[in-house]
């Protein structure tokens, strides 16, 4: 340990110590173990020095307590599908993959519940519920890779949160292991508990940086029985903007809706080689869900469709059939991958602002687009939630772009703030947004969420190099 490296070495003896906590066959310290859990969808980041699977919860608490005293950092990991390098060692050590731990422990019909370990995957966990007329409304796109731990950890969201809300609604108690290999429940099997802190809710969305979740409660709700799709094109951005206003007027709140500029649409249907979504030279589109009793859902389409066409929709589509509503689901979740073949390196944020402001977003985001040589901006998102994916695509070889995409996320960061939105919502915060903090968070409150820290985690070994603006040494440039 040294005053820039407060940590210990990874010796013999705290493998060894590794190996009696979950099994010799499931400690790896082979390159090619080290390497692939070094990274994750930021694909920047350093191999482990070692990686773990534990089984159980008491193996999750071996392993800590073996980080604990012999000081060596632990990072925990779900499916590795994070935006901002979550799951990634930044400091080396340990990676804790919790592939092992994939049970749905309880479907419970009565209490409205479900019973998870961590890395059960969010879609396989939504299958199993909806199999007997329950419901988990969180949907992020990557649900049928990330787990429901990853999920938690994130506060992921997704298109339903515009009705329905992000996951943090839904987590009603949780098993997790302190760093130092305590174990504690959070919150339990009932709706209503205000006893202490409300701890569950100060998990969800620790990105893993306050204790390791092994066992997540989640409220379920009925499975709506009716749902339709609809799905309306624009000439332009402004348009599908104003058709949201339109909305909003008329008090209706589809389970999803989204919006698709005409880049991100070129780009999926090249990687697809499919137009579902819209004909080419679409401006912009909105994929909307409507769900619940059929008569409700007949009436509530009938004045999304109309909010589309006041707005000057060109064509609104109504899918009523599983098949096609489906197939326009299954394109909008791959359009976040199908960027790639605008430019090889996405920068990619998820910024949100008051659904009131969206219009100024788009401005700014145009206004970005004009300054930034070399860089193409497509943007897509929860636009109920005033959430959108800011994406800028370049090309990593070209200093001028790469500058320019630079100054252009400082000043997309400023501006969202500006606009009473924040740097993130849903993504989170990782290594990747660590220098933007300061924008959102005054020094007070920064310097309370480290104390915070410093409660669950003294030693500051549970994925250390996250987080907050100085979080120490990473082993690799931001
Ligand atoms: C194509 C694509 C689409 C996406 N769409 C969305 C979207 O619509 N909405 C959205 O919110 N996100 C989205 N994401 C981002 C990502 O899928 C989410 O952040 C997801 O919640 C990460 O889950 P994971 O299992 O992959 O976690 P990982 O990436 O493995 O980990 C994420 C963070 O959680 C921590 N963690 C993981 N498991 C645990 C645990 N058991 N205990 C404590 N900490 C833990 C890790 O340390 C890390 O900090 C998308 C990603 C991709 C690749």
């Amino acid at each position: 340990m040294t005053a820039d490296r407060p940590y210990g070495e990874v010796t013999e003896a705290f493998v060894d110590a590794l190996r009696a906590a979950v099994g010799a066959e499931h400690v790896r310290l082979d390159e090619e173990a080290r390497v692939s859990y070094g990274a994750d969808m930021l694909k920047k980041g350093h191999p482990a020095d070692v990686v773990v699977w534990p089984a159980t919860t008491d193996e999750v608490a071996a392993v800590l307590r073996a980080c604990s005293a012999h000081r060596v950092p632990v990072v925990p990991r779900g499916a590795g599908t994070g935006y901002t390098g979550g799951a990634v060692p930044s400091l080396g050590g340990v990676v804790l993959a919790l592939s092992r731990m994939n049970r749905i422990l309880e479907v419970d019909e009565q209490n409205l519940l479900a019973v998870a370990e961590p890395h059960v995957i969010t879609g396989d966990l939504q299958k199993a519920v909806e199999a007997v007329g329950l419901f988990y409304p969180p949907d992020p796109a990557s649900l049928s890779t990330s787990t429901i731990g990853g999920n938690v950890a994130e506060c992921a969201g997704g298109p339903r949160a515009f009705k329905y809300g992000v996951t943090k609604r839904y987590v009603l108690g949780l098993e997790a292991v302190l760093p130092s290999g305590e174990i504690i429940h959070t919150g339990g099997k009932s709706v209503k508990n205000v006893v202490g802190y409300d701890l569950t809710q100060l998990l969800v969305g620790s990105e893993g940086t306050l204790a390791v979740i092994t066992k997540i409660i989640v409220r379920l709700v009925p499975l709506p029985p009716h749902q339709v799709t609809l799905r309306a094109t624009f000439a332009t951005i402004q348009g599908a903007v104003d058709a949201v206003t339109n909305l909003i007027r008329a008090r209706v709140v589809p389970s999803a809706l989204e919006l698709i500029d005409g880049d991100s649409l070129d780009a999926v249907a090249t990687n697809l080689g499919t137009r579902a979504l819209a004909p080419e030279g679409t401006g912009a589109v909105l994929l909307l869900e409507v769900d619940g009793l059929e008569a409700t859902v007949q009436e509530e389409g009938r004045r999304v469709a109309q909010a589309c066409r006041d707005a000057g929709a060109t064509e609104v589509l109504v899918a009523e059939d599983a098949v096609t509503r489906q197939e326009l689901w299954h394109v909008r979740r791959s359009l976040s991958l199908s960027l790639k073949v605008l430019a090889p390196l996405k920068i990619n944020h998820d910024v949100v602002v008051p659904k009131g402001r969206i219009p100024e977003l788009f401005a700014l985001v145009e206004r970005l687009r004009a300054a930034s040589p070399g860089v193409r901006i497509p943007c897509f998102g929860h636009v109920g939630d005033g959430n959108i994916h800011v994406n800028m695509m370049l090309d990593p070889s070209d200093a001028v772009a790469m500058a320019a995409a630079r100054a252009a996320e400082r000043e997309l960061f400023a501006g969202v703030v500006a606009l009473e939105g924040s740097i993130s919502g849903e993504h989170g915060i990782g290594f990747s947004k660590m220098p933007f903090v300061p924008l959102e968070l005054s020094r007070v409150e920064i310097d309370l969420q480290r104390r915070v820290k410093a409660a669950f985690d003294p030693l500051n070994i549970l994925n250390p190099g996250k987080m907050f603006p100085d979080a120490g040494n990473l082993k690799f440039e931001i």
